[in-house]
């Protein structure tokens, strides 16, 4: 007698069922592999060449890189640190030349005097910083989730797993920047060991001179997880974390940084270096993808040639496309205040259906964007917040400008608040999108011809 067993998975069923059949009725392996090759295509053609991409986690790379993430480095064993007796195997020296490379790049684009390159996710950074900086029992203070916070540095992700007192750093949700004098009061009272700034819905800076100044009181530290804005970091178009009172800097490589998606983390004080690099290597990574590495290398070489426009760029279309929906009766998060100083656009959606709706009924006419937690939303809100977020990495480095931000902001009101069906605006969404194929801001391509006109 069989017992039935219950299963139990994350995934939605109805997919994975789906995938079993078509497995199923593939005649042999090679099939199987060619339904792989398939869907990648499809994604291609629709995400690559199709879509207009507002997803504010998201940047197309240059060809250069593109083409490195299938380099032949990428099959080549390499653990530890660079050089010959820090490493296990033989055979490693051209290898310890690209990572090199990469990490005195890295360094000169942050001007920062310690640089990491084997992390495979900002996420990973975000664990390095917790095994090498807190024991468990710790109090350490971050944003919550509805307030833009992240699930790495909460209970849910590597601060909670580190077993971490977690405190919410106090945050002014009609300004939307830290209550610097709650935080001051609550920061006295728990004396956090760390304080966290990482925020997933990133509009503006943070007061890091005088953070930093009242956790010096007890020798606690700032660590600024700049996942998105790392790109505008190391370019000069946001915040300079590290010389306003930073202690750590992880972030990821693969949003504004705009190269392969992995993580990248700076520091510059010496004492740090041991605890942070030991806790990469061995504590978290082993072989480190090196043509990723090299990939990182070339991006961060592309921002130090192009960065300070490709950049300012970003925040320019982000701050056009929330005027442009604002003016078309879609209210956007900060009006007051110019909506935004890095590549994000937060609207509030909530009467036209919210987060989750809004989104899927965007993405039926290829305008991708994401739900999003904001301001209001309650924990059980979390599978259906109010906001949306846009971003807008991909729409510059495609060479579009502001009045290509009025026109995208035209297709989601026609859809939001004229009431059109999705099915209607898609093929004006991908006529729109066909001329804006030319990846910008990198050595093939340099700059666009003309912004905004074409
Ligand atoms: C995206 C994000 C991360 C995780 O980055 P990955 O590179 O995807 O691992 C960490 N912190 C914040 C604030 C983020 O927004």
């Amino acid at each position: 007698m069989t017992l039935e067993q219950e299963t139990f998975e994350v995934h939605d069923p109805a997919i994975l069922q789906q995938a079993r059949q078509l497995i199923d009725s593939c005649n042999s392996p090679r099939e199987m592999a060619q339904e792989v090759l398939e869907a990648v295509r499809r994604n291609e053609q629709w995400r690559g060449k199709s879509c207009v991409n507002l997803l504010a986690p998201e940047a197309p790379t240059s060809p250069t890189v593109r083409t490195l993430l299938s380099a032949e480095v990428g099959t080549r064993a390499a653990e530890g640190h660079i050089g010959a007796v820090n490493r296990w195997f033989a055979g490693t020296k051209h290898i310890d030349e690209i990572e090199s490379l990469c990490v005195e790049l890295l360094k000169k684009l942050f001007q920062a005097k310690y640089a990491d390159h084997r992390l495979c996710a900002s996420m990973i950074g975000n664990m390095a910083v917790y095994t090498a900086l807190t024991q468990p029992g710790d109090t350490i203070m971050s944003l919550s989730q509805p307030v833009g916070g992240h699930s790495s540095n909460r209970s849910d992700g590597p601060a909670g797993v580190r077993g971490l007192n977690i405190v919410d750093v106090p945050f002014d949700q009609a300004e939307l920047v830290v209550d610097l004098e709650r935080f001051r009061q609550v920061a006295r009272q728990v004396r956090p060991k760390l304080v966290a700034l990482g925020a997933s819905m990133t509009l503006f800076p943070f007061p890091l001179r005088e953070m930093s100044e009242i956790v010096a009181e007890w020798g606690g530290k700032i660590f600024f997880d700049g996942a998105h804005q790392l790109g505008l970091v190391a370019c000069g178009q946001f915040q300079d974390p590290l010389r306003e009172g930073a202690d750590i800097v992880t972030g990821s490589a693969g949003k504004t940084f705009s190269g392969p998606q992995s993580g990248v983390m700076v520091w510059d004080d010496s004492a740090l270096t041991e605890p942070l690099t030991h806790a990469v290597f061995p504590v978290l990574a082993a072989t480190h993808q090196v043509n990723r590495v090299a990939a990182l290398a070339v991006s961060a070489a592309e921002l130090l040639a192009y960065g300070k426009v490709y950049m300012a760029r970003i925040v320019e279309n982000a701050q056009a496309l929330g005027a442009a929906l604002e003016k078309r009766g879609i209210p956007v998060l900060a009006s007051h205040k110019g909506y935004t100083r890095t590549h994000q656009v937060i609207a509030d959606v909530r009467q036209f259906g919210g987060g989750l709706e809004v989104a899927h009924r965007l993405a039926r006419a290829n305008l991708i964007t994401n739900k999003n937690l904001i301001p209001g939303d309650k924990p059980e809100d979390w599978d259906r917040p109010g906001g949306l977020r846009m971003g807008t990495i991909e729409v510059a480095r495609l060479g579009m400008g502001a009045s290509e931000m009025e026109q995208v902001a035209e297709f989601i009101s026609r859809i939001l608040v004229g009431g059109e069906a999705p099915e209607a605006v898609e093929k004006e969404v991908t006529e729109f999108r066909l001329p804006y194929q030319t990846v910008y801001y990198c050595f093939e391509n340099e700059y666009p011809a003309v912004i905004g006109v074409r």
